[in-house]
């Protein structure tokens, strides 16, 4: 069959769930995925005895099964929680500001989260209870409008949501607090987004807390790579096909509507609808070409800017992670209270102390996700990929060895026997993700979302009739955001499928 109702482009979380809803509604789909197995950094890869997780370190939107989190039940509709079984973690994070002498471990109960930052910081206790008193009443206004999308909103109703949706993370901050370091406690998810405190929307930081807080952080037996191939099976069970190897390499367009694809092998292939789950650069500039990019989304594409790629040392480690102190699952290890200075690190290349890293260890909550008395370790730092496309082909791997040097050197005071039981390592670039993920300079949080690009404005619509996108490159990064927006675009699709078939 060489036409389909929907050719779904990448395997990734969005691409994923796109497909897996489409097929379970029905429609014909292909699954077009250019690496061998389905994921994109949803996936696992292998290192002598070890199976490293590439990017789950923490799963939102999870909850228990007496209290569901939306997550939950988006993944039981799609039919894989059976094939699921999920970990939760008992930290919320651990932060380290070495500068400071600063050390804390937060759980994920907002009661605990409050009583031990009082305990922390005796002269802000009251404003500490405010501000998380706030954190929730502000997210439950966001759910009204946002989620349950309200059609009567009105600042009346909705007073906070109207007075803080759109403002900085740092003027919230700077609003309820005055201590730096307090400031610099409570916000370290700024590097789950990539934007320091006073560009990330106060609306992403809020509703990590209360995600976090509210369902619970969780990881998954088997990792990510079980999720993926879950959600894969999904398709092929519901008669949708999967290509791997087999990247897409042209989106055709006739008379503004999408009508098929070349995929790299040169095939072509009809359809009606289309999602990318490749990035909105791929998508438009090298798969639909200049001549067909409407004229708002070349504005958009121009105005926006490609966010970090990471940097990450994968390790497995011949021990149990509290053999060299780790004891917590996730860990943000700050050089100091300066996240502007963090942030404008992520453009050079060297990795030195004044760089934000998040050091993650699944093992002290599954004892199987390693081989018996083993444990794996992920450290990640943001990097912005341009130094990284300098780098002369025949310097590139001396200078990844010479940064994951720095990087061990970085967290040698607070893990001094770690170095000497690593048993694996593997070094992923900027070049890494780029390959990996096919993104522009590597990019794992797609565009940056700074409060001008808030979901609250952008709309995921194209202006090309039949095409979606899905993923990270459509609105927020993330598991729980990129699994939503993959169902999201299949829903658009099923909707008109319907239109058209009461109209026939
Ligand atoms: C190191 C790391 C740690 C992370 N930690 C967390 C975390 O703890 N919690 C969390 O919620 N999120 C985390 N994330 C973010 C999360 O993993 C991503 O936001 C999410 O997986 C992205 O999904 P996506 O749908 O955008 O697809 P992507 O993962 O970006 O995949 C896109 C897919 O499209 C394919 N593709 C591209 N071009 C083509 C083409 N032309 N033809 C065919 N296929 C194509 C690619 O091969 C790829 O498989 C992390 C990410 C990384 C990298």
């Amino acid at each position: 069959m060489t036409d389909y109702d929907a050719i779904v482009i990448g395997a990734g979380n969005g691409g994923l769930t796109a497909a897996a809803s489409l097929a379970k509604a029905g429609a014909s789909v292909l699954l077009l995925e250019r690496h061998n197995i389905p994921g994109g950094a949803a996936t696992s890869f292998c290192r002598g005895r070890f199976e490293f997780e590439v990017a789950l370190h923490q799963l939102s939107g999870i909850g228990s099964s007496e209290y569901p989190g939306p997550l939950r039940g988006l993944l039981d509709r799609i039919g894989v929680m059976d094939k699921l079984e999920f970990v939760e973690m008992d930290d919320l994070y651990r932060i380290v500001v070495q500068s400071e002498n600063f050390d804390l471990t937060l759980r994920p109960d907002i009661k605990e989260v409050v009583r031990e930052l009082q305990l922390r910081f005796p002269s802000e206790k009251e404003a500490i209870a405010d501000f998380f008193n706030f954190v929730y009443r502000f997210f439950s206004e966001v759910i009204g409008v946002y989620y349950m999308q309200d059609p009567e909103t009105s600042p009346e109703k909705y007073p906070l949501y109207f007075k803080y949706a759109l403002k900085s993370t740092q003027q919230v901050l700077d609003e309820f607090f005055k201590e730096p370091l307090l400031k610099t406690a409570v916000s370290p998810y700024w590097t789950y987004i990539g934007l320091p405190p006073k560009k990330m929307n106060f609306s992403d930081m809020a509703a990590m807390f209360f995600g976090f807080c509210e369902f619970k952080p969780y990881h998954l037996k088997g990792g990510s790579m079980a999720l993926s191939s879950a959600l894969a099976e999904v398709v092929t069970e519901n008669g949708g096909t999967i290509q791997y190897n087999c990247g897409a390499r042209k989106i055709i367009i006739e008379e503004g509507r999408v009508r098929g694809v070349v995929t790299d092998m040169g095939e072509e292939i009809t359809c009606r609808y289309i999602v990318s789950n490749a990035s909105k650069i791929t998508t438009y500039v090298d798969l639909i070409g200049s001549e067909h990019i409407p004229e708002s989304t070349m504005k958009e594409l121009k105005q926006s800017r490609i966010s970090q790629a990471g940097f990450i040392l994968y390790m497995g480690l011949d021990c149990e992670p509290e053999t060299v102190g780790i004891t917590e699952s996730t860990n943000f290890l700050m050089g100091n209270t300066d996240e502007d200075a963090a942030f404008e690190r992520m453009k050079e290349l060297d990795i030195s102390s004044q760089d934000a890293l998040v050091l993650s260890c699944y093992d002290l909550r599954d004892k199987e996700f390693s081989p018996e008395g083993a444990s794996q370790v992920a450290l990640v730092t943001l990097k912005y990929g341009q130094p990284w496309l300098k780098i002369p082909p025949d310097e590139y791997y001396d200078t990844k060895f010479k940064c994951a040097d720095q990087m061990l050197k970085v967290i040698e005071p607070l893990y001094p026997d770690l170095r000497k039981h690593i048993e694996e390592i593997e070094v992923a670039t900027p070049i890494t993700c780029m390959r990996y993920l096919g993104h522009p300079t590597g990019a794992i949080y797609g565009f940056e979302h700074h409060i001008k690009d808030s979901d609250h404005f952008i709309a995921n619509r194209s202006e090309i009739k039949g095409l979606y996108g899905a993923g990270g490159w459509v609105g927020l990064c993330g598991f729980q955001p990129t699994l939503e927006s993959g169902v999201k675009a299949a829903r658009s699709i099923k909707r008109e499928i319907k239109k058209a078939e009461e109209v026939a």
